[in-house]
């Protein structure tokens, strides 16, 4: 694989500080016993109160530090919001965007994530775009149809600067797999991100989409990564409950 692989930890609404700094320290440790060398990039994503601690904790290492949500808005009166700039601020070089649990409890639709997708771009963040079907939606065969839409609303306010266009993120999560322990199969996985990697290949032409890189998401764990990893269109995983286990979040690491 011409990309290089990502492991991204999605921490979700969990975590006090000193349990952030405990999770991250197991990861560290983890990490230091495999020599600080592992075969992709790793990312941490605490919630917003937990961020700065870890990311003194994670300073010097491999570990990259991430936001899981951030304001579409520069500063100013949005009450209870936070910028993307607020987020380099304490050392973020990612953000997660259009989560499904953003997409279905706040009601963040596929414009809106493009126009977050712009702000993060704007502020210096590289932005994870998550995409993904719901079961109806899967079993009334819309799976690519519901893809399509959520994608093609990226492509007018992706910036015309190549370097900035290849280091996207997607993330295909499809939502009935999300901390359900049902996993997409590899081959249902690698269905998705091939769609997906045709339609960047369609609107940005194949230098960029070969850059890009798609992780997949629901349910990976230490004992199925590997094999989800191993498909040609899949660049890594966004991990939600197996990256609260620095164990398991290793053992996922070690996929690659
Ligand atoms: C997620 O929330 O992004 C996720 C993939 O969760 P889990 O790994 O628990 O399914």
């Amino acid at each position: 694989m011409s990309r290089r692989g990502l492991v991204a930890g999605n921490w979700k609404m969990n975590g006090l500080i000193e349990a952030a700094d405990a999770l991250v320290s197991g990861i560290l440790a983890g990490l230091a016993q495999r020599g600080g060398k592992v075969q992709c990039d790793v990312l941490v994503c605490p919630p917003f109160t937990a961020i700065q601690s870890v990311g003194k904790r994670i300073a010097g290492s491999a570990i990259k530090l991430g936001g899981q949500n951030m304001s579409e808005h520069t500063p100013g009166a949005h009450t209870g919001e936070i910028t993307g700039q607020m987020l380099t601020n304490i050392g973020c070089s990612f953000v997660i965007l259009g989560h499904s649990e953003r997409r279905s409890m706040y009601g963040e639709d596929s414009q809106l994530v493009s126009r977050k997708m712009a702000s993060a771009y704007r502020d210096g963040l590289t932005p994870i775009v998550c995409v993904g079907e719901t079961l109806q939606e899967r079993e009334s065969g819309k799976t690519l149809d519901v893809i399509r839409g959520q994608v093609s609303a990226i492509f007018p306010n992706l910036p015309a600067d190549t370097a900035k266009r290849e280091q996207l993120v997607l993330a295909y999560e499809p939502v009935w797999a999300i901390g359900t322990g049902k996993t997409a199969s590899p081959e249902q996985a690698q269905e998705v991100h091939a769609f997906i990697r045709g339609m960047l290949v369609e609107q940005l032409g194949g230098g960029v989409a070969n850059k890009v890189r798609i992780l997949y998401g629901g349910s990976v764990k230490p004992d199925n990564a590997k094999v989800i990893f191993s498909k040609p269109d899949v660049d890594g995983g966004l991990i939600g409950g197996a990256a609260l286990k620095p164990e398991d979040f290793l053992g996922i690491i070690d996929g690659f």
